[in-house]
């Protein structure tokens, strides 16, 4: 391994604080930005212990494992939680999100996950950020496996606590991750006896001795390594352009979608509507009497570079998700992908198209 890797000087305030303000900038935020050092789990379940509590009402939007776990850390703050569950392979419409509101009106606290890697599908932010504003409700939104693939604009949507994690379609480390925190979330936080403080997954902590001392002093030695990496990944974006970037995304997704219903044999987009289909992920329906998790393996054991999974736990049958994370939404790893597919499907004894799949992608990518 390398040495680049050793004996860095250490991160001091300043260098740290301009990070955090070129991720406000990726995010067209002023609100303030806090980045957290550890995956994205720890800032998500510090925003809820923060702001949730035996006085609140949450809408829990789920469309996928992630608002699941939302769900359960709500539950555990006292909150009242409200599921709204739609199924995995659609997303969720600003209508139902306002139908919840006039069932439940005391409803003070929403969460939701913008898209979904793990299913597959993108939920409408903008609409049902205009449903939760109308209703004065704290917006707190799972934008990790979407910043960096489709737009992630909490000032414009009225998210109040916006969480993006490097490691998906930033092309970055996992082990950092930021929020963006409105005034109005920062006022909820400072009026809950329950929200953490003096621990790690503290939020407040970083306000009153971070953000309210003007970011000269850090709370603790921060973590270089995976600092300079969040650092060099957004200054790839911004090299590249955010718009060229998630350019990249839609067409890596247009293309595997349009490749692998080309490709036949059974083979289907999860998520059933196009619009409703995630940039950063493709989630496919593999064709009965075969096992996605299998068919996974088996392309991978002849290229462990491709960018294939299975889905999660009960999805591992049925779920094959072909990821587009940063430098992956190329056509190469589509075309490759969908190539590898073909060679286990029809090596599956099914009746597939290979080369129709393979053209159908590029006629596809733009
Ligand atoms: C990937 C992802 C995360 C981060 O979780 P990991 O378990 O580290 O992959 C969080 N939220 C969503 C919606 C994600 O897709």
């Amino acid at each position: 391994m390398t040495h680049l890797l050793l004996d860095l000087p250490p991160m001091n305030a300043a260098h740290f604080a301009s990070i955090e303000d070129r991720v406000a900038r990726l995010l067209s935020t002023t609100q303030d930005v806090v980045i957290t050092q550890g995956e994205a789990l720890l800032p998500l379940e510090g925003a809820i212990r923060a702001t949730a509590g035996p006085g609140t009402t949450a809408l829990n939007v789920v469309t996928g494992p992630y608002g699941q776990t939302f769900g359960d850390w709500l539950r555990d703050c006292g909150a009242t939680v409200i599921d709204l569950t739609v199924p995995f392979h659609t997303a969720v419409t600003a209508e139902q999100v306002r139908a919840a509101f006039a069932e439940h009106p005391e409803i003070d606290f929403v969460s939701l996950v913008h898209a979904e890697a793990a299913t597959g599908n993108t939920n409408p932010v903008a609409g049902i950020g205009e449903v939760v504003r109308a209703h004065g409700a704290l917006f707190y939104l799972d934008a990790v496996a979407s910043v960096g693939a489709e737009p992630v604009l909490p000032d414009a949507w009225g998210v109040d606590l916006c969480v993006i994690g490097a490691q998906k379609a930033m092309g970055g480390p996992a082990g950092v991750s930021a929020v963006s925190v409105s005034e109005r979330a920062w006022a909820r936080m400072a009026a809950n006896p329950r929200a953490p403080r003096r621990s790690y997954l503290s939020l407040l902590d970083w306000k009153e001795r971070w953000i309210d001392g003007g970011r000269k002093a850090l709370l603790h030695a921060p973590a270089q390594l995976e600092m300079l990496a969040l650092e060099a990944c957004v200054e790839r974006i911004e090299a590249a352009g955010l718009e060229t970037v998630m350019a990249r995304h839609a067409s890596a997704a247009a293309a595997t979608r349009a490749g692998a219903v080309a490709l036949g044999g059974g083979l289907e987009p999860y998520v059933r509507d196009a619009a409703e289909a995630a940039p950063v992920a493709t989630t496919l329906r593999v064709p009965s009497g075969t096992v996605a998790s299998d068919l996974v393996a088996r392309a991978l054991s002849a290229d462990p570079a491709l960018p294939l999974a299975a889905g999660g736990g009960a999805l591992a049958g049925e779920m094959i998700r072909v990821n587009h994370y940063g430098p992956e939404a190329r056509p190469g790893a589509v075309r490759a992908s969908l190539a590898a597919l073909g060679a286990v499907l029809g090596a599956a004894g099914l009746d597939v198209d290979t080369d129709g799949a393979l053209r159908a992608a590029d006629a596809a990518w733009h």
